[in-house]
């Protein structure tokens, strides 16, 4: 998986809105964090002005799930509830 692919993987976790998104690990922050390259590997960052924080670790499951399908049997749950 390219950086870029892998930023995009995240990128639709944390706006997917039917999962929990990566957030901040200042408790008093939990801002929803974004993904960046830097030196070639993939951070995520707060973008909280003033916070400054930084995490390395990635989770398997952000990378890795398939988020269109979770996305999808998620509004099935949704109409399905409607009814
Ligand atoms: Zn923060």
């Amino acid at each position: 998986m390219t950086n870029q692919e892998r930023i995009e993987k995240i990128n639709k976790w944390q706006n997917a809105g039917v999962v929990h998104p990566l957030t901040c690990g200042v408790s008093s922050c939990r801002s929803i964090l974004v993904a960046k390259e830097l030196s070639n590997d993939i951070v995520l960052i707060c973008p909280a002005i003033g916070c400054g924080y930084v995490q390395t670790f990635i989770p398997d499951v952000v990378l890795h799930a398939d988020i269109d399908s979770i996305i999808a049997s998620s509004i099935c749950l949704k109409e399905n509830k409607s009814q």
